[in-house]
């Protein structure tokens, strides 16, 4: 049941060959409680891989994986208002949005074609074209690591923000998130004014759009742009767009007229691909690695990249954004 010494470049986007120290494939919660509270390893460190999209790994892993593949997915209940959709922590993120589709639930079509597992979802809120998890977000499950107890957390208890959660600051690594209850509303207005759907739908020559349609658009539009990991590896977006406040937007946009910047409240974000490309990486290939030619926030590996390398390179391109433009980098993927 306990795998040694397992490889784990079929198991993260990147393609790094690193091998874990033990690998578990967790089915249902019951096992995921057998193995972490069985005594010979209780001492083991722990770490949760879904996917493996938005990892990076350094080095072999010295601890116990625990590959989340618990599955299933059902309507579970209805009001007049909303569907409720409950998913195993282990099934495919784009397989519970085709099922969505499908049953004609509305709500999840702008996160089309994000790879990776639900249960990875909550734990930096993924988002794409407008549309955020906890947009959607009832309820979730979650074990923790040291007691086996199984804690349910709404909204508040997740601590949302812009690609974060609690799961990626005092829960992680010690806490598995075992399903995602999803709660979405019947009437939920189309999202299409973010990005290139709406030029994408007209191409389509669509002019009433279903929620299958906008996400055939997203699908459109993600494979033009984004490198297929399967071919290219990558993780999405090494860095998250940084938030500057407004006095710090006025001063970039007086230097840089051309500037974009997104405003909400007093905050506004920034575009952290543009600042990268400005600085000249954009299609740049160094040794292994290189920035993606069409965004420049994917690095990606050519060929046998370790993740220091790639790490050495992000690196240089937070230090580069930082001595042009001020502004520091924070990375979105999980380096390990
Ligand atoms: P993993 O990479 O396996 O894990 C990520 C982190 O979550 C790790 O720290 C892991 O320990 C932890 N974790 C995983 N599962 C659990 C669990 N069950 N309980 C607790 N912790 C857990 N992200 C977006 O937000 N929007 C996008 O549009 C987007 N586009 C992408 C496009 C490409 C081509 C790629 C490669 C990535 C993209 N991503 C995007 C990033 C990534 O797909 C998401 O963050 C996704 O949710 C990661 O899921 P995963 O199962 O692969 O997680
Ligand atoms: P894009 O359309 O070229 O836009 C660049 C950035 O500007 C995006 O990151 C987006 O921020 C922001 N933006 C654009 N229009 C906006 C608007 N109307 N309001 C607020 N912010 C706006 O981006 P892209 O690279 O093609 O990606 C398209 C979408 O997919 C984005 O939402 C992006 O987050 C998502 N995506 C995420 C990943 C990942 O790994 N996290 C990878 C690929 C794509 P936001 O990122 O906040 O939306």
């Amino acid at each position: 049941m306990i795998e040694q010494n397992v490889p784990l470049r079929p198991f993260n986007t990147f393609g790094i060959s690193v091998s874990a120290k033990m690998l578990a494939h967790i089915t249902d919660p019951e096992l995921l409680r057998e193995v972490i509270m069985d005594p010979h390893l209780k001492k083991e460190r722990k770490f949760v891989l879904g996917g493996g999209s938005n990892v990076l790994f350094t080095g072999d892993v010295d601890a116990l994986v625990l590959k989340n593949e618990i599955g299933g997915m059902n309507l579970i209940a209805e009001d007049a208002d909303a569907y409720y959709v409950r998913s195993g922590a282990g099934v495919i993120w784009q397989d519970l949005v085709e099922y969505c589709i499908l049953n004609k639930y509305p709500g999840i079509e702008n996160l089309s074609l994000i790879p990776g597992n639900v249960g990875a979802a909550p734990m930096q809120n993924i988002g794409a074209y407008g549309v955020e998890l906890k947009d959607v977000f009832r309820s979730l499950e979650a074990m923790d690591l040291q007691t086996g107890e199984i804690q349910e957390f709404d909204a508040a208890d997740c601590a949302f923000g812009y690609r974060e959660s609690v799961f990626k600051k005092e829960l992680k690594d010690r806490s598995v998130i075992t399903s995602v209850t999803l709660r979405l509303l019947k009437n939920a207005p189309l999202n299409t004014s973010y990005g290139a759907i709406e030029q994408e739908l007209e191409r389509l020559g669509i002019g009433s759009p279903t929620i299958a349609d906008v996400s055939r658009a997203v699908i459109n539009i993600r494979q033009r742009k984004l490198p297929d990991p399967t071919k290219l590896g990558n993780a999405g977006s090494f860095f998250k767009n940084p938030v500057v406040d407004r006095f710090k937007f006025d001063d970039l946009r007086s230097e840089f007229p051309q500037i974009p910047g997104y405003h909400s409240d007093e905050k506004v974000k920034l575009a952290a691909g543009w600042l990268i490309e400005q600085c000249g990486w954009k299609g740049r290939v160094v040794g292994n690695t290189g920035c993606h030619a069409y965004q420049a926030l994917v690095l990606v590996n050519h060929g046998n990249a370790s993740g220091a390398e790639i790490l050495e390179l992000s690196e240089r391109i937070a230090r580069s954004v930082s001595d042009r433009f001020g502004v520091q980098l924070e990375r979105e993927v999980n380096v390990y």
